[in-house]
């Protein structure tokens, strides 16, 4: 049997960061940081394009103004084919069009005027170049445009485009996805009302909860029976990241559930913790999966769940692992008699902590106001208000 403290290392020390996963872009993202470098693909602009509405000329023939030139050609933006520009030729073209072979500049047609089948250029000696936008100006293909670490705007969202890119890798909090699921052939559904030796399933609602405040994205499982056929769900149960169970945890004829995952080649690492409640505790690993066995009694499942759980969830989403123990003084009385360190529900404000009436793991409606546990140290305790106990608070990233 494990101490909590040391049964939480060991937890934490097969619980892994997940990498940042590449993701769709669009408004939503914005703000967030980019977690990788991203290259153009293809040069931008991909060919040499004209910035003007007018005609691209040959430099070389416009001496002085008023020379009238022929139009051969007219290339609009978008055009695939690339016509020439012959000596004493212009062709006509539009912001945005390739520029024909031979022209080396764009007269806007402010600057002309049209007399049938030829433009007469107003402006003479044209420098070359002018109103053309050369390919790869902007970015060149394998050029960095944007760096790792660039956080999000409207504008990266553009250049991302441009480099081709309609999903990146962001520094987006991963979500664990965190599998839970109900052992017990005594489990019903809450729509259901019990029959003859049944019970609801409150671990199910109460652990799903649980998984999504602490930044987990909750898989339901339902219920398996205490049979054969659990093996079986508990394979289909450990895609996601993280498998929580609940009962059949224990050592009585129908807990099966430490013998199943065994046989399913799940490497246990721990199966009962120094605590009350929720001594047994089950944690094993399947590949890079961790897997959870928590007792089915309520209360065990929900202190289980904040000690070993929870932290396990924030590794994985690279935050530092919770819940934070403080000291605070009793706003009341506080005694009782246990065999093992013990976490006793209660209400832990700014300046003090109030304990709650409790009768033990199965009384999950004493949980309603608590946002935590006291600490309570194994043996006969007897304490006063005003005496400083130690206390976990567990609330929730939402
Ligand atoms: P077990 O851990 O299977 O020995 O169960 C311990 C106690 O918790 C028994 O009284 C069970 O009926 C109860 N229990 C087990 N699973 C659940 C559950 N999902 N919801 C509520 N109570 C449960
Ligand atoms: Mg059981």
């Amino acid at each position: 049997m494990l101490d909590v403290a040391v049964a939480r290392e060991v937890v934490l020390r097969h619980a892994r960061p997940l990498s940042p996963r590449t993701e769709l872009l669009g408004p939503d993202v914005l703000g967030e940081t980019l977690a990788e470098d991203v290259t153009a693909d293809i040069d931008s602009p991909p060919f040499d394009k004209s910035m003007m509405d007018g005609y691209a000329v040959r430099t070389s023939d416009l001496i002085a103004p008023g020379i009238s030139l022929h139009v051969v050609d007219e290339v609009q933006a978008g055009a695939s084919h690339t016509s020439h520009v012959g000596i004493g030729e212009a062709v006509r073209i539009f912001t945005g069009a390739p520029i024909p072979i031979s022209a080396d500049a764009v007269v806007k047609q402010e600057d002309t005027t049209v007399n049938g089948s030829e433009v007469v250029i107003n402006k003479g000696l044209i420098p070359p170049g002018l109103n053309i936008m050369p390919r790869g100006q902007e970015m060149k293909a394998g050029q960095l445009v944007v760096p790792k670490g660039t956080i999000i705007t409207p504008y990266v969202l553009g250049a991302l485009a441009a480099c081709g890119r309609e999903s990146a890798k962001l520094n987006r909090l991963p979500v664990p996805r965190v599998g839970v699921l109900s052992t017990g052939n005594e489990l019903v559904r809450a729509c259901e009302v019990p029959k003859a030796g049944q019970i609801r399933n409150t671990n199910g609602p109460m652990l799903l909860g649980l998984v999504r405040r602490a930044g987990g994205y909750p898989f339901h499982h339902g219920i398996a029976a205490d049979d054969d056929g659990l093996g079986a769900v508990i394979t289909k149960a450990l895609s996601a990241e993280i498998l929580v169970l609940t009962g059949g945890v224990s050592v009585g004829k129908y807990d099966l559930v430490p013998e199943v995952l065994k046989s399913l080649g799940v490497e246990i690492h721990f199966h009962t913790v120094r605590m009350k409640p929720g001594k047994p505790l089950l944690f094993g690993t399947f590949r890079d999966k961790l897997v959870f066995g928590l007792p089915g009694n309520p209360v065990s499942a929900a202190v289980g769940f904040e000690l070993f759980i929870r932290p396990a969830i924030d590794i994985l989403c690279g935050r530092t692992p919770g819940p934070v123990e403080q000291r605070l003084p009793l706003s009341e009385p506080l005694s009782g008699k246990h065999d093992r360190p013990t976490y006793h529900p209660a209400v832990i404000g700014a300046d003090s902590v109030r304990p709650l009436p409790w009768l033990g793991s199965a009384d999950l409606r004493a949980l309603l106001p608590a946002n935590g546990y006291i600490l309570l140290p194994p043996g006969e305790v007897k304490l006063a208000a005003g005496e400083v106990v130690n206390v976990i608070v567990c609330e929730g990233v939402c």
